[in-house]
C-alpha cells in the first residue's frame, strides 16, 4: 500500500492527516529539545507545556468552567468502569445505569462486582439495543446516572441527555468526544479512552467536577483514587506522555483548522446524512439502529446475507476502505465516521455501496 487509504475503523481509528505530519515533523526534535517527545522527561518543561496546552484546549472545547478537572489516567475506558463505583459510589445509595450495550453492559457488571447496588433502571436489550431508551426514572437518591452517550457497537447514540435534576450524570463519552456540543454542568464525570475521537491508544479522558471528590474513600489504594491525580496534576507517576501529546493536537486540530465543536459537529452531521440517506433511499444495505436513536459516528447496516456481507467487505478493502467490518458480537457491517473521517471519504463509501449494489442486488 503506498497510498492512505479511507479507514472506517472503530478504534484506534482515523486521526487527522495534520496531526500525524505534526508528529512526523517534529518527531526527532521536538520544540528545539534536540530529542523525540518520546525521549523528554515528563517533568520537563516541553511535556509539561504539551500537558497544560491539552488541559487549557479541552477545557475550551468542552467548555468546562472551573469546577472541572481534566485527567489523563492509563487503564482504558474499561478501568473506569470500576473506579467510577470505587470513588464515587456511597454504600447507602443506588447507583443507576442505563443499559444501551455491551459497554453499558459492562460498566454495569463491575459496579455488581465490588458489591455495589447497582441497579439498571431503563434497558434497550429488549429490542437488541437497537434504540435510546426513552424514558428515565430519575430517582433523587441515587448517587450517579451512568450513560454511555454513544454505542459503537450497535451504532446508537443519545441524541440528547436526560433531565437529571440534582443527581450527576456520569458519561461513557469513548466514541463520542469533541463530536458535538453539549452542555456539560449536570455532568458529574465524563471519561473517554482517546483511541477512536480524541488521540491516540493508552491514555483515557477523566473529567471530573470538584463536588464529586468529596466521595472518594480514604481507603482505596493510592492509583486508583481520583484525588491522586487531580492533586498531581495527572502526575502522580509517569503519564503517557506520547499519547498526551496526540491529544493535545487533535484538541488543537479541532480548536484551530476545524474551528471549534459547533463546526465539527456540522461536518458530523453531514457524514451522517450522506450515509444514512443512501441507507434509506434502498433496501438491500438496512440500517439497523433505530432512526431516532442513531449514531453519527457509528453507522451499523446489513445486508441481505451474511456471504454478501463478505463479499461487502473483501471488496471494500480491496478498494481502499478498511474497517468496514461489524464488531464481531454482531456481525453485519458498520463504518465508523469519527472526526477526522472526511466528508470526501464518506462520499467513497456511498459510490462504493451503490456500485456493489449495482452489480449484486
Ligand atoms: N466504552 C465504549 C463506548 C467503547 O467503545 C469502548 C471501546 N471500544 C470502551 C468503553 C472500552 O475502552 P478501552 O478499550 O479503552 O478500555
Amino acid at each position: 500500500m503506498t497510498e492512505r487509504i479511507h479507514n472506517f475503523n472503530a478504534g484506534p481509528a482515523a486521526l487527522p492527516l495534520p496531526v500525524l505530519e505534526q508528529i512526523q515533523a517534529e518527531l526527532l526534535n521536538f520544540n528545539q529539545s534536540g530529542m523525540s517527545i518520546l525521549e523528554v522527561s515528563h517533568r520537563s518543561k516541553w511535556f509539561e507545556d504539551v500537558l497544560d496546552d491539552a488541559i487549557a484546549r479541552i477545557k475550551r472545547l468542552l467548555r468546562l468552567d472551573e469546577r472541572y478537572h481534566v485527567l489523563f489516567l492509563q487503564g482504558g475506558a474499561s478501568l473506569q468502569f470500576s473506579m467510577i463505583p470505587m470513588n464515587l459510589g456511597a454504600a447507602d445509595q443506588p447507583l443507576d445505569y442505563v443499559d444501551t450495550g455491551t459497554w453499558a453492559s459492562k460498566a454495569i457488571k463491575e459496579a455488581q462486582i465490588l458489591c455495589k447496588p447497582a441497579r439498571v433502571i431503563a434497558s434497550s436489550a429488549d429490542r437488541e439495543y437497537t434504540y435510546i431508551p426513552r424514558s428515565i426514572p430519575i430517582d433523587d437518591q441515587a448517587a450517579y446516572l451512568h450513560l454511555t452517550s454513544n454505542n459503537t457497537i450497535r451504532g446508537t447514540q443519545w441524541r440528547s441527555f436526560p433531565a437529571s435534576g440534582q443527581v450527576p450524570i456520569v458519561c461513557d463519552m469513548s466514541s463520542d468526544i469533541f463530536s458535538r456540543v453539549f452542555d456539560p454542568t449536570s455532568f458529574g464525570l465524563i471519561y473517554a479512552g482517546a483511541q477512536k475521537n480524541a488521540g491516540a491508544a493508552g491514555v483515557t479522558l477523566v473529567i471530573v467536577r470538584d463536588d464529586m471528590l468529596e466521595r472518594v474513600p480514604d481507603s482505596l489504594p493510592t492509583m486508583l483514587k481520583y484525588t491522586t491525580f487531580v492533586g498531581k496534576k495527572s502526575m502522580y507517576n509517569t503519564p503517557p506522555c506520547f499519547a498526551i501529546y496526540v491529544v493535545q493536537l487533535v484538541a488543537k486540530w479541532v480548536e484551530e483548522t476545524v474551528g471549534g465543536l459547533d463546526k465539527m459537529a456540522a461536518i458530523n452531521d453531514k457524514k451522517a446524512e450522506l450515509l444514512y440517506g443512501y441507507l434509506d433511499s434502498q433496501n438491500f444495505f438496512r440500517g439497523t439502529a433505530e432512526p431516532g436513536s442513531r449514531s453519527s459516528m457509528n453507522v451499523t447496516f446489513r445486508l441481505p446475507t451474511p456471504e454478501l456481507e463478505k463479499q461487502f467487505i473483501e471488496q471494500s478493502l480491496a478498494a481502499g476502505l478498511v474497517g468496514l467490518k461489524g464488531h464481531r458480537s454482531v456481525g453485519g457491517c458498520r463504518a465508523s465516521l469519527y472526526n477526522a473521517v472526511t466528508l470526501a471519504a464518506v462520499q467513497v463509501l456511498v459510490d462504493f455501496m451503490k456500485e456493489f449494489l449495482r452489480k449484486n442486488g
